[in-house]
C-alpha cells in the first residue's frame, strides 16, 4: 500500500502515542482489497488508566486558559487538518474504504469546519446578568469535565472532529474511542491538536472494541458521554451513563423517509435519492432509503434512477474517478446481502444490482427494490448499505402517516416545486435533521441529529455547547439577610 497507514502506536495519549502490546491485536482491513494493512492493540487497562488521568489533569489546566486561548488551538488545528487534507483523505480512504472523490471533500474537511467553528465560538460563551429588584444574579457556562467520545466507523475523521471539537471549546476535555473497525484517522485528529497547542493528555485517543467503551463509560471520573452509533449499542451505553447520571448525547440510527411528489424536478429528485442512498456506499446514518415517489412520477423516476446509476464509476477507492466503493467490511457486506437476499423473497421487485461483485474488496452493487411495501423487513429496519427502497405513495396525509410509521426519525427529504407544500410536509414529518429539495447536506452551522430512537441530543452548530457544558446560577443578596429567627 503505498499511503500512509502505518500508525506510530496504537494509542495517542498523554500528548504521545502510546504502545501496550499486551492487549488484544487488531487487525486493520483495506475494504477494497480484504489486504491487512495495519496491526493495533486494543486498549489494555493500564493505558485506560493513563488516558482518563492525564485527561483529568490536562482538563483542568485547559479550563483555566482564557476562552480566546483554547479558540486559538482549536482554529491552528482546523488550519493544519486543511493543509494536509490530502493525506489524511488518503488514510480515511484506506480506514474506510470510501472513494477518494468523497473523502478529499467531505471527511477531514467537515472535521476542520468544526474545530474552525467550535474555536470562533470559544471566545462567545458567556454566561448572563439577570435583574432581581434590589438583588442581582449571574449565570457560568462551565465544563462538564472529561468527555467520552464513541465513533461508528463511517466517518472516522468527522466523528472525532464533531464531538471533540464542542467539547474543547467549552473546556472538557475528551478519551475518544474509535470504531475498532476504522481505528487509523482519530490518531491524526489527536496528533493535529497536540501539534497546534492542546495540552498533553486533552484529547487522548483509546483503541478497542466495545468493552473499551463500556469500561470508559463506566468509570466514575467521566462526566459525559457521546455515542455515534446504532439504537441497540445506544440503548447500553445510554443506561451505563445513566447509572452515573453523566450527561449523554446518541446520534444513532435511522430508517429515513424521502418523499417525491410528482412535481418535483425529475434530475434533482433522482440526485437527491442517488446522494440518500448509495454515496459511501449507503453507510450513512441520514438515509433517505424509504424513498416514497408519488404514483404519477413512479416510472419515470425509476427509469431516470437506473440510468444513472449506470453511470456510477466503481472501483479502487484511490482512483479519483471513482464515485463508488466497497462495504467497510466483510461482515458488513454480509448482513447488506442478507436484507437483499430478504428483500427478494419478500417480493419486492429487483430493478437494479442485488449482487456483491466479482472482484476483491467488499462490493457491493447499488441495488434499488421497487413496489416495496410498509412491512417488509427492507422497508422497516436499517440496512446501512447501498440498498434503496421504493414505496408509492397517492396523497399527502397518506405519505406522512406511513413516513412517520416507524421507531426512527433522524432524517426526512422532501422534493416538490410547490414550496408551501415542502415546508408544510417537513414541519409535519417526524426528524431531526430534514431537506428540502436536497438530501443530507450537514454543514457546522445546522443542528444534527435524530427524533424519537434515533437519537438524544444535537451536534454542530451553537446548540452543541449546551451539551457540552452546564449553567451555574449565582444569587447575589445586596442587603442585609432576612432570617426567620
Ligand atoms: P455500533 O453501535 O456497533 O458501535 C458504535 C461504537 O460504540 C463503536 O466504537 C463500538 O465499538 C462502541 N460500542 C459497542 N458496544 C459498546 C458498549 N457496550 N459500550 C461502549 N461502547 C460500545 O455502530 P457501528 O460502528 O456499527 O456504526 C453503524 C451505526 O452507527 C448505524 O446504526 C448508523 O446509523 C449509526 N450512525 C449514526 C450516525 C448519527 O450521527 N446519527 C452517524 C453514523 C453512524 P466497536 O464497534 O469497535 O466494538
Amino acid at each position: 500500500m503505498r499511503y500512509d497507514t502505518q500508525p506510530k502506536a496504537s494509542h495517542f495519549v498523554d500528548g504521545a502515542y502510546l504502545e501496550d502490546s499486551a492487549g488484544r491485536e487488531m487487525e486493520v482491513i483495506y475494504p477494497a482489497s480484504g489486504a491487512v494493512i495495519a496491526r493495533l492493540h486494543e486498549a489494555t487497562d493500564a493505558v485506560i488508566e493513563k488516558a482518563l488521568v492525564s485527561a483529568r489533569r490536562a482538563q483542568a489546566e485547559w479550563a483555566a486558559l482564557k476562552p480566546v486561548e483554547r479558540g486559538r488551538v482549536l482554529r491552528r488545528a482546523a488550519d493544519l487538518m486543511r493543509e494536509r487534507n490530502r493525506a489524511l483523505s488518503e488514510l480515511e480512504s484506506c480506514d474506510t474504504g470510501k472513494p477518494l472523490s468523497e473523502t478529499l471533500y467531505v471527511d477531514a474537511t467537515s472535521g476542520a469546519d468544526a474545530l474552525e467553528y467550535f474555536g470562533g465560538l470559544a471566545g462567545a460563551l458567556t454566561g448572563e446578568h439577570v435583574p432581581l429588584g434590589a438583588d442581582w444574579g449571574y449565570t457560568i457556562r462551565e465544563p462538564l469535565g472529561v468527555c467520552v467520545g464513541l465513533g461508528a466507523w463511517n466517518y472516522p475523521t468527522q466523528i472525532a472532529c464533531w464531538k471533540g471539537a464542542p467539547a474543547l471549546a467549552c473546556g472538557n476535555a475528551m478519551v475518544f474511542k474509535p470504531s475498532e473497525t476504522t481505528p487509523l484517522c482519530a490518531l491524526k485528529v489527536a496528533e493535529i491538536l497536540h501539534e497546534a497547542g492542546a495540552p498533553a493528555g486533552l484529547y487522548n485517543v483509546v483503541q478497542g472494541a466495545g468493552r473499551v467503551g463500556a469500561a470508559l463509560v463506566g468509570d466514575a471520573r467521566v462526566d459525559k458521554v457521546s455515542l455515534t452509533g446504532s439504537v441497540p449499542t445506544g440503548r447500553k451505553v445510554y443506561a451505563a451513563a445513566a447509572d452515573g447520571m453523566k450527561h449523554v448525547t446518541m446520534e444513532l440510527g435511522g430508517k429515513s423517509p424521502l418523499v417525491i411528489f410528482d412535481d418535483a424536478d425529475l434530475e434533482n429528485a433522482v440526485g437527491g435519492a442517488i446522494l440518500g442512498n448509495f454515496y459511501s456506499s449507503g453507510q450513512v446514518c441520514s438515509n433517505g432509503t424509504r424513498v416514497f415517489v408519488q404514483k404519477g412520477i413512479k416510472e419515470a423516476f425509476l427509469q431516470r434512477l437506473v440510468e444513472r446509476i449506470g453511470q456510477a464509476k466503481i472501483g479502487d477507492p484511490m482512483d479519483e474517478a471513482t464515485n463508488f466503493g466497497p462495504m467497510v467490511s466483510e461482515a458488513q457486506r454480509g448482513i447488506v446481502m442478507g436484507y437483499i437476499a430478504q428483500g427478494k423473497d419478500e417480493g419486492a421487485r429487483l430493478v437494479c444490482g442485488g449482487e456483491a461483485l466479482e472482484r476483491d474488496g467488499f462490493y457491493v452493487a447499488p441495488t434499488v427494490f421497487a413496489d416495496v411495501t410498509d412491512d417488509m423487513v427492507i422497508a422497516r429496519e436499517e440496512i446501512f448499505g447501498p440498498v434503496m427502497a421504493v414505496l408509492d405513495f397517492e396523497d399527502e396525509d397518506e405519505v406522512i402517516a406511513r413516513a412517520n410509521d416507524t421507531p426512527y426519525g433522524l432524517s426526512a427529504g422532501v422534493f416538490t416545486s410547490d414550496l408551501a407544500r415542502g415546508h408544510r410536509v417537513i414541519g409535519r414529518l417526524q426528524a431531526g435533521s430534514c431537506f428540502i429539495n436536497s438530501y443530507n447536506d450537514a454543514p457546522v452551522e445546522l443542528p444534527f441529529g435524530g427524533a424519537k430512537m434515533s437519537g438524544v441530543g444535537r451536534e454542530n452548530a451553537k446548540v452543541a455547547i449546551e451539551h457540552y457544558s452546564q449553567l451555574k446560577s449565582v444569587y447575589v443578596r445586596m442587603g442585609d439577610v432576612e432570617a426567620p429567627f
